[in-house]
C-alpha cells in the first residue's frame, strides 16, 4: 500500500535487545522487563493493559475502514542458565540469562509495534501486541486465552530465534514443528529399616529404580517405532543414608508427544506401570502429572501466507518448509489451537561468529543482531499483509 513507510531502526532494535539481555527475569517474575516493554508502547503512543503479573497486551487500531484483527505474539521471559559470554551487553544477574532468544524476539515485536504504529493511518482493522511471560514454564499463554485476548482474532502469528538456520533464512513449516510436553512426578512409598533387616522394610529405592526401567521398556515395546515419544526420566532422589532401607523416592521426568492419543495413553501406561512395579516390591506410587504444552501445529494456509511474504522481503531471503520437527516444545501452541496461524524460525546464525551456532538453553548462547531487522520486518509486514488485503485472499 502507498504511503507505507518500512523503514526500521537497527540501532533501535539493538538498544532494546541489549537492555532486555543485560536484565533478565525468570518466568512469572519479568516486572522489570514488562515495564520496559510498557515504556516502549508509550513512546509509541500504543495503548496497553497487563494481562496476569508480568503479561503485557498492547492494541493498535488502524485509521481505515476494514475489521481484520490479527495477534503478533512475542516471549519474553528468560531461563535459569548462568552466561558465560564475555560480551559487553552479558546479563548482569547471576544465574540468569535470556539463552533461548526471548530478547531478540520482545525486541523485533517492539520494533514492529513502532513500525505499524507510525502507519496507522494506512490500514484498517486490529492488532493484538501479546508480550507472554513464562513461555519456558508453559504457564504464560493461559492467562491470555482466559482473559479472551484471541476472541475474535483471525490469525496469530509468532517467531522463534533459530541458530540451526543461517542469518536471512526464515523457516515456516506447515503442520507439525514441536512436540507435546508433559511434566511427571512420581512418589514411591514404602518402610524404613537397618540395611541388615530389608525382611522388615519395602525397599522404595529399589522399586523406584525399577520404575526408571520399566518407563524406558514402554518406549521400545508398547509404542510405533514410526512416532516419535520420549519419557525421560531426569531425577530420581531416594534414602537417607547409607545403611538403611529407603522408605521415600522420588522421581520427575518428562514425556514428549507428537499426537493427543499419544499424550494421553503415555500417562495411563505410566500410571499403570509406576503402580505395578511398585507393588511388585510391596511399595506404593503414586503419580503426579503437570500439563506444560500442546504439540505446536502450523495451520497449512497461514504457513503459505507467512512463507509469501517473507519471501517478499528482499531477494536474499531464504524460506525454508522442511524445518525438522522438534521434541522440545513451545507454549505457542496454545494459541494455535484457538486461531489459525503460523510460528516461523528465524536464522540467527553467522558462520563468521561460530558463539552464534552454540545451542539454545546454552550459556555461551548468542545470536546475530542482524536478525532482529528481518525479525521485526517480518512481524509488521504480515500484520500490514493481512489488514490491507491479504485477509480477502
Ligand atoms: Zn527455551
Ligand atoms: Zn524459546
Amino acid at each position: 500500500m502507498s504511503g507505507f513507510n518500512d523503514q526500521i531502526s537497527k540501532d533501535d532494535l539493538i538498544r532494546l535487545r541489549r537492555e532486555l539481555h543485560r536484565h533478565p527475569e525468570l518466568a512469572l517474575q519479568e516486572f522489570q522487563t514488562a515495564e520496559m516493554i510498557e515504556r516502549e508502547l508509550d513512546l509509541a503512543g500504543i495503548p496497553h493493559s497487563r494481562v496476569g503479573a508480568t503479561g503485557v497486551l498492547g492494541v493498535i487500531f488502524g485509521e481505515q475502514s476494514g475489521n481484520g484483527v490479527i495477534a503478533l505474539r512475542a516471549d519474553i521471559d528468560a531461563l535459569p542458565i548462568q552466561e558465560t559470554n564475555a560480551v559487553d551487553y552479558r546479563s548482569q544477574t547471576d544465574g540468569v540469562m535470556h539463552a533461548c532468544g526471548h530478547d531478540a524476539h520482545t525486541a523485533s515485536l517492539l520494533g514492529a509495534a513502532k513500525l505499524l504504529s507510525a502507519n496507522r493511518a494506512h490500514f484498517g482493522g486490529e492488532i493484538r501486541l501479546i508480550f507472554q511471560p513464562a513461555e519456558e514454564t508453559g504457564k504464560g499463554a493461559a492467562d491470555f486465552l482466559e482473559a479472551g485476548v484471541l476472541d475474535g482474532v483471525e490469525r496469530i502469528f509468532g517467531l522463534h530465534s533459530a541458530p540451526d538456520l543461517p542469518l536471512g533464512t526464515i523457516g515456516v513449516t506447515p503442520g507439525l514443528n514441536n512436540a507435546a510436553v508433559d511434566q511427571f512426578r512420581i512418589l514411591v512409598h514404602g518402610k524404613a529399616a537397618h540395611v541388615s533387616t530389608p525382611q522388615q522394610g519395602t525397599d522404595a529405592l529399589y522399586a523406584a529404580s525399577h520404575i526408571v526401567v520399566a518407563i524406558q521398556g514402554l518406549v521400545t515395546r508398547r509404542t510405533s517405532p514410526v512416532e516419535p515419544v520420549i519419557l525421560g526420566v531426569g531425577k530420581l532422589h531416594a534414602g537417607t543414608t547409607y545403611n538403611a532401607v529407603a522408605e521415600d523416592a522420588e522421581l520427575e521426568g518428562t514425556t514428549r508427544t507428537i499426537s493427543q492419543e499419544m499424550r494421553l495413553q503415555v500417562r495411563d501406561w505410566i500410571d499403570q506401570t509406576a503402580q505395578n512395579v511398585a507393588a511388585l516390591s510391596g511399595a506404593k506410587a503414586q503419580v503426579f502429572w503437570t500439563d506444560v504444552t500442546s504439540a505446536l501445529i502450523n495451520d497449512p494456509q497461514a504457513s503459505l501466507e507467512v512463507g509469501k511474504v517473507a519471501a517478499g522481503l528482499g531477494p536474499n531471503i531464504h524460506i525454508v518448509t522442511d524445518r525438522p520437527l522438534s521434541l522440545g516444545g513451545d507454549n505457542f501452541a496454545e494459541f494455535l489451537r484457538k486461531v489459525p496461524g503460523c510460528y516461523a524460525y528465524l536464522g540467527t546464525s553467522n558462520p563468521l561468529r561460530p558463539e552464534t551456532q552454540n545451542s539454545l538453553h546454552n550459556g555461551s548462547f548468542d545470536l546475530d543482531e542482524d536478525a532482529l531487522v528481518l525479525g521485526a520486518r517480518l512481524y509488521a509486514a504480515y500484520a500490514k499483509w493481512w489488514l490491507t488485503g491479504g485477509k480477502q485472499q
